[in-house]
């Protein structure tokens, strides 16, 4: 299979600069995901992988071979995109087996290929159907499928899943995360959905207006994210922000006045914060909880039930703020609640948005979907 790596990659149309300069490098057999919101540039980067785009300036290198100027046949990548453009007179398998066919494979050497691609997606029992007569989960794994069969070196997938409903999502991510074990494949996956992204993802490349915002595994970015637009791009419900004055700031922590008057001092390295600054203390809706003695208080706006968690959207200084919380809650609308957070659990980011040192790496921050298998191995 395939390594990739972008050195000081660019896009321009025209005037206009879509990727800025970026650098990544993509290990073999890793399921590496580009998110971001619309309009950042993961299609545009994705389609300059596969040359389908021109490279502005940089360098594109697979199996540490220069490929700038190589045309998309000749990378030997398969992309997939959200609409699945199969061919609407052909069965399944003339669908899947249609680009071997153009390439001059033998019809039993497609046969092999496309009832190897049938079985992994378990598509056997439909080969002989048309599209029309497919939901539109079936569709894309036929698409899938067509990407299978040509043994890429790298898997382009561009929003796969946008088009199908939500269940079906769910079935697909999973069946998506087994494809890529199964295969031992690289993988790279674009999306603007970050539970897509945390859930399937061994390295996630966060993008905003064509800069790479930071990488690394889901619970990297969740645990320990560098600025404030990754801490609220990753995670849902969205991570909190509440205005905060530093009160003191040294190597070992820094006390902060929230709003509403309480202090907390948050385990981050505060040795270039002086008294007065302004910061933002970030914190999870999973980590706000109601507390009577907490440092924090407002009068309850909503309240959704789900069940399982209740989610409360108070506002604070003009901001609304939700917390989530185990179970149900006895609370009504309107109702004053007062609640707090374990510090350690705190961001803390500077007025340019970039988020204070931890002084403690979370314990799992380093984890990836290759160790979550690896664990569940040993337990079994
Ligand atoms: P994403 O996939 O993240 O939603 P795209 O890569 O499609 O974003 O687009 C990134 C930016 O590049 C957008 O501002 C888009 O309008 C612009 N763009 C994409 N393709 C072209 C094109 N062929 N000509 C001009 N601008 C384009
Ligand atoms: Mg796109």
């Amino acid at each position: 299979m395939a390594t990739l790596q972008l050195d000081q990659v660019v896009k321009s149309f025209g005037d206009t600069q879509v990727i800025k300069g970026i650098d990544l490098d993509i290990q073999d057999q890793e399921f590496v995901v580009f998110v971001g919101p619309s309009g950042c540039g993961k299609s545009t980067l994705l389609r300059m992988i596969a040359g389908l785009e021109s490279t502005t300036a940089g360098d594109i290198n697979i199996d540490n071979q220069r490929v700038n100027e190589l045309g998309p046949a000749e990378r030997g990548l398969a992309m997939v995109f959200q609409s699945y453009a199969l061919y609407p007179h052909m069965t399944v398998e003339d669908n899947m087996g249609f680009s071997l066919k153009l390439a001059g494979v033998s019809r039993e050497d497609r046969r092999t290929k496309v009832m190897e691609a049938a079985r992994i997606l378990q598509l056997e029992p439909l080969l002989e159907r048309k599209p029309k007569a497919l939901s539109g989960g079936q569709r894309q794994r036929v698409a899938i499928g067509r990407a299978i069969v040509r043994n890429p070196r790298i898997f382009l997938f561009d929003e796969p899943l946008s088009n199908l409903d939500a269940a079906l999502r769910v079935q697909m991510r999973i069946e998506l995360a087994r494809l890529h074990e199964e295969l031992k494949a690289t993988m790279i996956y674009v999306t603007h959905d970050q539970i897509e992204a945390m859930t399937m993802a061994d390295k996630i490349v966060v993008l905003q207006g064509g800069v790479v915002e930071q990488v690394g595994s889901p619970m990297e970015l969740y645990h320990h994210p560098r600025n404030r637009f990754v801490a609220g791009f990753i995670g849902s419900p969205k991570m909190n922000f509440l205005n905060a004055v530093a009160e003191e700031g040294s190597a070992q922590g820094v006390t902060v006045r929230l709003p509403g008057g309480g202090s907390v001092s948050i385990p981050v390295d505060g040795g270039q914060v002086s008294e007065g600054q302004a910061l933002d203390v970030g914190v999870r809706p999973e980590h706000l909880r109601l507390d009577d003695s907490g440092p924090l208080k407002a009068q309850i706006n909503v309240i959704e039930r789900l069940g399982g968690q209740t989610s409360l959207y108070v506002e604070m200084d003009d901001e609304l703020i939700t917390l989530m919380v185990d179970g149900d809650v006895a609370h009504r609308v309107g109702d004053v609640v007062q609640f707090g957070f374990d510090p350690s659990r705190a961001h803390l980011f500077s007025a340019d948005g970039l988020a204070l040192q931890s002084l403690s790496r979370h314990p799992l921050a380093s984890l990836t979907r290759q160790d979550n298998r690896v664990a569940s191995e040993t337990e079994a």
